[in-house]
């Protein structure tokens, strides 16, 4: 398997969340592919990470214990935890809350979708799930209906931001899940920022305890990463990245994205506020 260009990817998804691989088979390709320090950053949840821990321990890759919170700035942000305790009290209330939302927001999309003449089967995108639940199971049940040629397609024309079944998620604000972040002893940063493009209230983040910003990421080309590398100087923030890995063959794969050991370093002196 080819040699990934960072030793330390910051971003990955397993089927806790929407990811594709189980923990032990995500750190096994990690592995693989030479990275040496991988986040598991499951949407909503740490349940993975017990299992990241053992295959680490086993093939030589050492876990940085993440979460990728879904959170509400305006608009849908997403806001990174590094080095969380698994089991805070605070955030374990949270995850719980956002698993709950998930479900209702499947059943909502379901809804909106039967009205669009595509019936879908909710229970089986549940069973589908070995975690949380979110709009990829749905567009690979979209897709396996034959009601959409692609993955891509089920977002673009149904389940993406605006699309015809689109549904907000009712989340939390952003500076609760910072906060959050905080308590469970970790780091908050803003996941890909070149993608909802929200600098204009970068700075209430940023007032609200914000850690560092993902300035390397698979869907930032090399203009937006130099902006966010630069705003992170300037207002001095921790830059990370990570692949944002999901799925083997897909345009990205572990250790794409990454950061050098500084930024790491940085990232955990980040943690020791007291
Ligand atoms: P959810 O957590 O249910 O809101 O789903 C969010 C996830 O869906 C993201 O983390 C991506 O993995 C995926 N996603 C969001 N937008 C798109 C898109 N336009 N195309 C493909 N995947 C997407
Ligand atoms: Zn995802
Ligand atoms: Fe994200
Ligand atoms: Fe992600």
């Amino acid at each position: 398997m080819a040699t990934a260009r960072y030793t330390i990817d910051l971003h990955a998804h397993s089927t806790r969340s929407d990811g594709v691989l189980a923990p032990a088979a995500l750190v096994r390709r990690a592995a693989e592919r030479g990275v040496k320090q991988l986040a598991l950053t499951d949407h909503d949840t740490t349940a993975g990470l017990g299992e990241a821990h053992e295959t680490g321990a086993e093939c030589g890759v050492e876990i940085v214990d993440g979460i990728e919170v879904s959170a509400w700035h305006g608009q849908e942000v997403h806001i990174l935890g590094y080095f969380v305790r698994r089991d805070d009290a605070r955030l374990s209330e949270v995850v719980e809350r956002q698993r709950i939302n998930r479900l209702d927001r499947v059943q909502r999309i379901a809804e909106r979708l039967a009205r669009l003449g595509m019936t879908i089967d909710v229970d089986a995108v549940l069973a589908s799930a070995h975690g949380n639940v979110g709009r990829p199971h749905i567009a690979r049940a979209l897709v396996d209906a034959g009601h959409v040629p692609s993955f891509d397609a089920a977002f673009d024309r149904l389940l993406g931001k605006g699309a015809a079944a689109y549904v907000p998620a009712s989340r939390l604000t952003a500076s609760h899940a910072v906060r959050v972040i905080h308590e469970a002893g970790g780091a908050a940063v803003l996941a890909h920022p070149g993608v909802e493009k929200i600098d204009a209230d970068l700075p209430a983040l940023v007032d609200a305890g914000l850690d560092g910003i993902e300035v390397h990421h698979p869907a930032h080309d090399a203009g937006t990463t130099a902006k966010y590398l630069s705003m992170t100087r300037r207002m001095g923030l921790v830059a990370t990245g990570g692949s944002d890995f999901h799925r083997p063959g897909g345009h990205v794969d572990l250790g794409d994205r990454g950061v050098d050991e500084d930024a790491l370093h940085a990232l955990q002196a980040r943690c020791n506020r007291s």
